[in-house]
C-alpha cells in the first residue's frame, strides 16, 4: 500500500507504482500512486494552509533537519543506492550535499530582506521613502527528476521553506522513495504538515494536473529538456524556473595542466555514473594536447571498479534502468561507426554501462551533440579556444562549461564569450556550491537556483510607500 502526504495526513491510496533497484532486479518499495484529482486536492490544501512561521522557526526546522540528515545518513544513502543504483560513494556525497544546503538555507532564511530607498529621483519627484518587502508566492510546486533524488528535492524544499511558501513536491517516478524519507524527516523536524505535501504517481496524470491547476503560484522544474519545453508551454503565466539539461563541456586549452585536467574528465564524466545534469559530456581538447590527454584519460578510466552499487571500493553503479543504458550503448556505437575511436569502455551487462572514452568524435554525433546520461568521455579535437568557444556555442544547450588554461587572459576572454550560465575555469561543469547561482541558459533553462537566488525565485516583491 502506498500513500501521499495531502493535507497533513498520510493518505493510503489504492494504486502503486513499484521501485526497483536496477542492479539487483529486486522491488524494493512502493510509492502511492494518485490520481489527477487527489493531486489537485494535496495542492488546493497546501495552498490554504497559511504559514506562520517566524523566519527563525523556518531556519530552525531547517537546521534540524540537517542535523536529523546527517544523523540518519546511512538510511538515505541505502534508500539512494538502492532505488538508483548510484555507487554508495556518489550516494553518500550526495547526502553530504543535502545536509549542507539545508545548514545554508536555514541561515539564509533569517537573512531575507529588501531595500530601502527614496523618491526624491525626478525633478519634481517627492521625497518618500520606499520600501520593499519579500513575499512569499504561495505554493510552489516542485517537481524533480530521477538523479539526485535527495539534493534535486532538498534543493528546492529548502529556499521554498526558507521563505514561507508552502510546497508540494512530485519527485519522479523513477526514484520516489527517498522524497519520502526527507519529507518524513522535514515533519519529525518540526514543519507544519500542512505546508508541505508530496505527490507521487504516473508523470504525465499527476504532474500534467499539478502543473495546469489553479492553487500552484510557481514550477520549479529540474529534468529534460523535452518535459521541461512541453511543461513551459503548458504552464502559461505562471511564474516558473526551468532546470533542464545540458551538454556539458570540458574544454582544454594547449597550456593546460592536463593532470588537473584529467581529473575533472573523471569526476566529471563518470561520477554518478555520468547522470548529472552539469557533468562533462564531451571533452574539447586542443589538437597539440589530444594524444596525451586521450591515453591519460583512458588509463584513468580503465582503472574504475564497475560493480554492486552497494559495495564500498565501486566507483560506478548502474544507470537508472537498463533502457537507459541500451540508449547510451546505441550513442556510442552511432560514434564509432561515424569514425569516433573507442579507446575504453563500451561495454554493457543490464543496466551498467563501462566508462567509456573515445577519441575523434564527429562534432555532429548524437553521442556529443545531445544530452548522453551515461558514463561517457567523448573527446572532439579542436584547433583552439576560439574553435572550441564557437563550436559550443552553436548548440542549443548551455548550463556550465569548464575550461582549463593558465592563462588569464584567455580564461576570461573564454568566460566573456561562452554564452552558458557558468564558467568554470580551471575546473569541471561539475562544480557546484549552495552560495552560488546556478541554472542554463537556452535550451538549458531558466531562472536560477543556489538557495538564495532560489529564494528571490520563490518571493515577489511588495512596495510600500511611506
Ligand atoms: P524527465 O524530464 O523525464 O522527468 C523529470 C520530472 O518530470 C519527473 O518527476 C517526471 O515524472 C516529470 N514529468 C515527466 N513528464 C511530465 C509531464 N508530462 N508533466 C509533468 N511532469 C512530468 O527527466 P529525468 O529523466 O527524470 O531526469 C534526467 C534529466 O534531468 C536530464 O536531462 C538532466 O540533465 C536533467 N537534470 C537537470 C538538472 C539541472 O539542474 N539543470 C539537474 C538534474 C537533472
Amino acid at each position: 500500500m502506498g500513500s501521499i502526504l495531502s493535507g497533513g495526513r498520510w493518505l493510503p491510496v489504492d494504486q502503486v507504482l513499484p521501485v526497483t533497484n536496477p542492479y539487483t532486479g529486486e522491488v524494493v518499495g512502493h510509492a502511492g500512486r494518485a490520481s489527477a484529482d487527489q493531486a489537485v486536492e494535496a495542492a488546493r490544501a497546501a495552498k490554504a494552509f497559511r504559514c506562520a512561521l517566524s523566519a527563525f522557526e523556518r531556519g530552525e526546522i531547517l537546521r534540524d533537519t540537517a542535523d536529523r540528515v546527517a544523523d540518519a545518513a546511512e538510511d538515505f544513502v541505502y534508500s539512494i543506492v538502492t532505488e538508483t543504483g548510484t555507487a554508495r560513494r556518489d550516494a553518500a556525497n550526495e547526502v553530504r550535499r543535502a545536509v549542507a544546503q539545508l545548514r545554508f538555507g536555514a541561515a539564509e532564511a533569517t537573512r531575507l530582506g529588501g531595500e530601502t530607498m527614496t523618491t526624491d529621483v525626478t525633478p519634481n519627484g517627492p521625497a518618500r521613502l520606499a520600501l520593499t518587502l519579500p513575499e512569499p508566492l504561495g505554493l510552489v510546486c516542485a517537481i524533480t527528476p530521477f538523479n539526485r533524488p535527495l539534493n534535486q528535492v532538498v534543493t528546492k524544499v529548502v529556499p521554498a521553506v526558507a521563505t514561507g511558501n508552502s510546497v508540494i513536491v512530485k519527485p519522479s517516478e523513477k526514484a520516489p522513495l527517498t522524497a519520502v524519507r526527507f519529507v518524513r524527516t522535514l515533519l519529525a523536524a518540526g514543519l507544519p504538515a500542512e505546508m508541505i505535501a508530496l505527490v507521487t504517481g504516473e508523470a504525465q496524470e499527476v504532474g500534467e494536473a499539478l502543473v495546469s491547476c489553479e492553487h500552484v503560484d510557481m514550477v520549479t522544474f529540474t529534468g529534460s529538456v523535452a518535459v521541461g519545453k512541453h511543461l513551459a508551454r503548458r504552464i502559461g503565466l505562471t511564474h516558473s524556473a526551468f532546470e533542464l539539461g545540458d551538454v556539458g563541456a570540458l574544454v582544454v586549452a594547449d597550456d593546460a595542466d592536463l593532470d588537473a585536467a584529467v581529473a575533472a574528465a573523471v569526476t566529471g564524466a563518470f561520477g554518478t555514473a555520468g547522470q548529472s545534469c552539469r557533468g562533462v559530456k564531451r571533452v574539447l581538447v586542443d589538437e597539440r594536447v589530444a594524444d596525451r590527454f586521450a591515453a591519460q584519460l583512458a588509463r584513468a578510466a580503465s582503472r574504475l571498479t564497475v560493480g554492486d552499487p552497494m559495495a564500498p571500493e565501486t566507483d560506478i553503479g548502474t544507470l537508472i534502468d537498463e533502457a537507459a543504458a541500451v540508449r547510451v550503448a546505441r550513442r556510442v556505437d552511432e560514434a564509432v561507426a561515424a569514425g569516433a575511436r573507442l579507446l575504453v569502455g563500451g561495454q554493457r551487462r543490464g543496466a551498467q554501462y563501462w566508462p567509456t572514452v573515445l577519441d575523434h568524435v564527429p562534432r555532429d554525433a548524437a553521442l556529443v551533440c545531445a544530452e548522453t546520461f551515461g558514463p561517457c568521455a567523448p573527446i572532439v579535437r579542436v584547433s583552439g579556444l576560439r574553435d572550441a568557444v564557437d563550436y559550443l556555442n552553436s548548440g542549443p544547450h548551455g548550463l556550465q562549461t569548464g575550461v582549463f588554461t593558465q592563462r588569464i587572459g584567455d580564461a576570461l576572454w573564454a568566460a566573456g564569450q561562452l554564452v552558458v550560465g557558468t564558467v568554470v575555469i580551471n575546473g569541471g561543469p561539475q562544480f557546484e556550491a549552495p552560495n552560488i547561482p546556478f541554472g542554463g541558459v537556452k535550451d538549458s533553462g531558466r531562472g536560477r537556483e543556489g538557495v538564495r537566488y532560489a529564494m528571490r525565485e520563490m518571493t515577489r516583491v511588495k512596495t510600500v510607500v511611506l
